[in-house]
């Protein structure tokens, strides 16, 4: 027997017309990558992503047709989104940051029929244009006044295109199950791989985004999505904020502190989200310019682990709350979040932070486990260790054209597992604490020694910006750590003062067997430390005592 409810497909066009209809005067405010500030509406953007999805079609875009982006946060890039993926489309987001050669080899393997860009990367798309074949149209998204001037390409204007169609227009019902955006994993190893979203996951990870333990979003939020929209979809902001109806403030381009900071204050910003390395930044700003926050009040910080020490400034210093997440590209992409159960609300505040350093529980809808070598499932105690093992209805189950073969593996009852090449403790109350990726993770004399760990404390020391730890050969242990660090401005900090500071915060044997100073550490297109390049960097590094 049938459940006898109506039977509506879950769309993303849903979540437009929704914020339209029921919030259609909430702004929508973006920085510019031209200068200065835009501003309009939920409804005003609905009306565009019409009009945009109509130019589309004038274009020959049918679904499911890959269209690409290389975009900042931004309205356009909204509208975007939801006209593709609206109309059938697939939105592909394309990560700017990569390699030129990773971006040519992502697009064709997408096969974007369309690209839009923003005009910070004109130069970028003129130097890629000849390699990508299935490429049709390259638009900048400006209006005419702003279009570049003698451009090796034919470009295609985004304001004349939404200008020259009306916006009449009906979102067609689609499958849920249909693909709707596409984003490639960064491929620290081998090529990126493509994670295809659908309407049904995508709206079901929306609904989870804003539940009260895990984004708390609301209508009465005003959110500034600093992750950008092509990191795993801005953590999926773009569609669980139309979903609420909140104000939101793109911040385009401009990631520095001054300007995010800016934005906080001009637009009264309630809620953030990003990763440790933007708020670095802005910490930096205020903390040098004395200054505080007057509305924000909490911030989602993920996608590579938050220190301790950043969870505690946010706090004591400026009385926001962070809330620790996980999670990945191929996980749409928020697994776990941190926030208490009631038997934390009485802990000590000192044991409350350490809670907090946790990656956090999961959201409803995603499952996890930790196993050892064979598969076998590992106890809750928060102190066994093993690979991370996810399941849900929002968790890649294929890569785009079976890129790599199933990455699923099955368990003694049948169920298929997502491997997340994460190594994690689970505590008694199922609070995960993410302890290395597993090729980060240092294997020395037999045992294993958590990079994050040891990160975690060096940046505790108030003259450390930033600190990496890799492994690197021993003759003997097979493995020591080596920690690699970015002091402060104007700190002098040495090696033996801050080994000093160590003493006593981790196991004798997990102390760094040496300290290098560096300017700068090299990140990832996600912001993330590039460990493989530190890896090769240091490859063959003599450590004292070799
Ligand atoms: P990529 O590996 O391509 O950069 P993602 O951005 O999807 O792709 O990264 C996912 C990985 O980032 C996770 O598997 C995990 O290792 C790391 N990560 C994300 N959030 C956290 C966190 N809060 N703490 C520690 N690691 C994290």
């Amino acid at each position: 027997m049938h459940g006898l409810m109506m039977n509506m497909p879950l769309s993303i066009s849903a979540l437009i017309r929704h914020a339209d209809r029921y919030h259609g005067d909430t702004e929508i405010v973006s920085r510019l990558v031209e200068g200065g500030i835009h501003r309009y509406t939920y409804h005003d953007a609905h009306r565009r992503a019409r009009q945009l999805a109509n130019a589309l079609a004038s274009l020959g875009v049918e679904a499911p047709d890959r269209i690409g982006t290389l975009a900042w946060n931004g309205f356009r890039h909204f509208e975007i989104y939801y006209a593709t993926s609206g109309s059938g489309a697939v939105c592909h987001t394309v990560n700017p940051r990569l390699f030129p050669e990773q971006i040519v080899y992502i697009i064709n393997h997408a096969q974007d029929r369309y690209v839009f860009f923003d005009l910070t990367f004109l130069k970028l798309i003129e130097a890629i244009a000849p390699q990508c074949k299935a490429v049709r149209g390259w638009v900048a998204m400006t209006d005419r006044a702003h279009m570049p001037q003698g451009s090796t390409l034919d470009l295609l204007c985004y304001e004349d295109l939404i200008n020259s169609h009306s916006d009449d227009y009906v979102w067609p019902e689609l499958d849920e199950n249909a693909a709707s955006s596409l984003c490639y994993t960064s491929g620290t190893t081998g090529n990126p791989k493509g994670v295809l979203y659908s309407h049904r996951s995508t709206i079901l990870h929306a609904y989870a985004a804003c539940m009260p333990d895990a984004m708390q979003l609301s209508a009465r939020d005003v959110v500034m999505p600093v992750v950008p929209m092509f990191h795993a979809n801005a953590w999926s902001l773009p569609y669980a904020c139309a979903m609420v109806g909140c104000k939101v403030v793109f911040p385009g381009a401009a990631l520095d502190g001054a300007s995010v900071y800016e934005l906080f204050e001009t637009e009264k910003v309630t809620m953030s989200a990003g990763v440790p390395t933007v708020w670095l930044g802005l910490l930096q700003h205020t903390q040098q310019n004395k200054l505080g926050f007057s509305t924000f009040r909490r911030t989602v910080i993920g996608g590579s682990a938050c220190p301790p020490a950043m969870i505690r400034t946010f706090n004591e210093v400026y009385g926001i709350e962070v809330l620790h997440a996980w999670g990945m590209t191929e996980m749409s992409p928020l697994g776990t979040m941190c926030t208490f159960k009631t038997r934390h609300l009485n802990l000590s505040q000192e044991e409350k932070y350490a809670v907090m350093a946790k990656q956090g529980r999961p959201i409803y809808g995603v499952d996890m486990k930790i196993v050892d070598d064979a598969g076998r499932e590992l106890p809750w105690d928060g102190k066994a260790f093993g690979d991370l093992l996810v399941r849900g209805p929002w968790i890649t189950a294929e890569y785009l054209r079976g890129e790599g073969g199933s990455p699923l593996r099955e368990d003694e009852h049948g169920l298929k597992w997502f491997p997340t090449g994460d190594v994690a403790t689970i505590d008694a109350d199922g609070f995960m604490q993410i302890t290395d990726r597993s090729k980060d993770v240092i294997k020395s004399g037999g045992e294993w020694i958590s990079s994050i760990d040891l990160e975690n404390t060096a940046v505790a020391h108030p003259e450390v910006k930033e600190a990496a730890v890799i492994g690197v050969s021993h003759p003997k242990w097979d493995e020591r750590p080596l920690l690699i660090v970015v002091r402060k401005p104007g700190a002098a900090l040495t090696r033996e003062q801050l080994l000093e500071f160590f003493q006593g915060k981790v196991a004798k044997w997990w102390m760094p067997d040496d300290v290098v100073f560096v300017d700068e550490l090299p990140h990832t297109a996600t912001g993330k430390i590039l460990k493989t390049r530190l890896r090769e960097d240091y490859k063959g590094y003599r450590l004292p005592g070799t």
